[in-house]
Order: C-alpha cells, then structure tokens, then sequence
C-alpha cells in the first residue's frame, strides 16, 4: 500500500524506521526478535534506512521486502544519492519494483566520514529534490523526503532550508518526515511555515527519537545539529552513567514530544527505534497507541 494513503486515514499513523544490521547473523536476530515484537505494535509502516553509499543496498531491499512478505506490514526503502550515478539509481529502483515495493523515502545522504561537504559523483545528484523528481518519474512510487525543524546542519538559514523542503513536495513528494528533535516549537514553527507560506498540504510527519544513553544523544544531536534544551542536558548529567534510567528519561521526553505534537493534530509519529523494541514499546503505550 502507498504510505500516502496510509497517512490518509483518520487514525495516527505510526511508524518505525531501523537499519539493516552490518552481519548475517545480527540480520538473522531482527527476524527472529526485533520485527516479531514490533510487529505486535501493530505499526502502519516501516522504513529501512539505506547504508552510506549505498553499502546497505541489497540488505535494506531483502528487509523491506521480508517485512512486507513474511510479516504483512507495509515497508518503506530509504534510497540516497551518495555515491551513485542515475544509472545505479535507477537499477535500484528497479529492483525495489521487482520486489513490489511501493514505497521510497529519497535522500541525498550525508558527506563521507571525515568530509564536510557532500560531492556529487559524475552523473549523479547533488541534492534529494533532484532524486524526488527522477523517483517521480518511474514506477509511480509513493516518494518521502526528509525535513528539519531546526534548519539542515549544513544550511545557515533555516528558512532557506524549510523552501526547500517545500521545493521537494513541488518535486514530487508525497509526505515529509522530520529529523529528531526535542523541542515541540521548532516543529509546530516549521509545520506553520511550510503550510502558510507555502500551501503544503502533504503530511508533516515528526522523527522522534527515545534516545539509550547520555553519550548517544550527544553525539547524534552534535552530527546532525539538533539542540538539546539546557534542562534536558542538566537531567541527562544526572543520570549520565545510569543508561536504564536515560533510556526512561528519553521515553519520558518522547511521550511529552508526542503528546503535545499528537494534541496539535499531527498525522503519524515516525520512531527511530535503533532496533530496539522495549522504547518503541513504553511510548506508544504511554500515548495509548499500543494496540495489542
Ligand atoms: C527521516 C530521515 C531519514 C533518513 N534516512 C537516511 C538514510 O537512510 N541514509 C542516510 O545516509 N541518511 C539518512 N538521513 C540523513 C540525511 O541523508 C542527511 O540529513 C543529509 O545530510 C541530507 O539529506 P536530505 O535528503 O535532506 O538532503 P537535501 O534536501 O539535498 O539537503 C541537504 C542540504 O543541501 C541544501 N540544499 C537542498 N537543495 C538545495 C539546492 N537546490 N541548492 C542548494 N542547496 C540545497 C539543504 O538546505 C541542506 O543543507 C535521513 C534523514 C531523515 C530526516
């Protein structure tokens, strides 16, 4: 099903996004464990993230194919620039066709570990509007893109930033879903700009994270320019060394995120579950959207 759709029902669609484990083996656990357990949530969707340049390809494909198959729950292939000519893009999105995926969240992808600026390869995008446009144009895909709240970590303007999230819909996407972030007013700010200013009418969707540990988080909101309020990293020193403790803090944060985005009328909430179910778990009961 066209997560479009999905996001078309009066419910909150709730999904959750994990990434393919680098072995066989750990691959072999989210079958027998991860997915079951979240599979009795009873998520609208999921989504796969896609390894740097394209590292993950045939895992993330395999995963949200199995999903679909073996699990009856609607998956979603995250794709990226990185590294790829248009060429490899399309080859790719033939496979996921093949394997009757509908659905694809287009991204540019971050610059390689230890570089700054991303760099197109020669035939490739250099932005993910351009990979929404050429998504667009094959296989009628039910096509994502990716928005931040806070403005991208690599654009000083976070209104330059939000137009063009908004030029991404004028792309071709069919919902947005955000970066994490903890502070409900940088999202309910963006949500009003893109839909005032510019006449959005896609679903705006919020990522949001139930983060494990002092040290995770740090170094998340650090790479992709997230801010962590003064009290948050106050209650996070301490309990710095407790991970069971920021684990509950983090749903406690999440629950608070959520019921004030859920209240003001968001369509869905997207948890990044880190392949972890026991977060994922106390949120969505805490929201009273565990359906069991
Ligand atoms: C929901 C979600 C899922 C994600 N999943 C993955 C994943 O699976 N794999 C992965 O590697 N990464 C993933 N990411 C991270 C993402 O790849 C990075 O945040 C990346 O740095 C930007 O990707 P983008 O698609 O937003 O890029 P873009 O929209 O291209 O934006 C990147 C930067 O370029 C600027 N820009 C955009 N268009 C133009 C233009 N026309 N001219 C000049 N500047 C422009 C933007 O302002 C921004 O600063 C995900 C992010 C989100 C929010």
């Amino acid at each position: 099903m066209r997560i479009a759709e999905l996001y078309a029902r009066p419910e909150p669609t709730i999904s959750f996004e994990f990434f393919p484990p680098k072995s066989d083996e750990a691959e072999a656990t989210l079958f027998r464990e991860t997915i079951p357990a979240l599979q009795q949530l009873r998520p609208a969707f999921c989504s796969v993230t896609y390894g740097a340049g394209g590292s993950t390809r045939d895992r993330t494909l395999r995963i949200v194919h199995r999903v679909r198959r073996d699990f009856g729950i609607e998956a979603m292939s995250h794709l990226t620039c990185v590294g790829s000519t248009r060429d490899q893009l399309a080859e790719v999105l033939d496979q996921a066709r093949e394997l009757g995926i509908e659905n694809i969240l287009a991204l540019r992808g971050d610059p390689p570990r230890g570089e700054t600026t991303f760099k197109p390869v020669a035939g490739g995008f250099g932005h993910a509007v351009e990979l929404i446009g050429f998504v667009k144009g094959r296989h009628q895909f039910s096509i994502g893109g990716a928005f931040y709240p806070e403005g991208h970590i690599e654009c000083g303007d976070k209104r330059l930033d939000w137009d063009r999230a908004a030029a991404k819909v004028a792309a071709g996407a069919d919902f947005l879903i955000s970066q994490l972030f903890y502070d409900a007013n940088d999202f309910l700010e963006c949500e009003d700009y893109l839909r005032n200013h510019h006449g959005i009418k896609v679903p705006i969707v919020p990522g949001v994270l139930p983060f494990l540990s002092a040290e995770q988080i740090k170094r998340f909101t650090s790479l992709c320019g997230a801010k962590l309020s003064a009290d948050l990293l106050k209650r996070l020193e301490a309990l710095a060394h407790d991970d069971e403790s920021v684990r509950q803090l983090g749903v406690e944060i999440c629950t608070e995120l959520c019921r004030r985005l859920l209240d003001h009328g968001v369509p869905g909430i997207h948890v990044y579950s880190l392949n972890r179910v026991a977060s994922t778990r106390e949120l969505l009961t805490n929201l009273g959207l565990a359906k069991p």
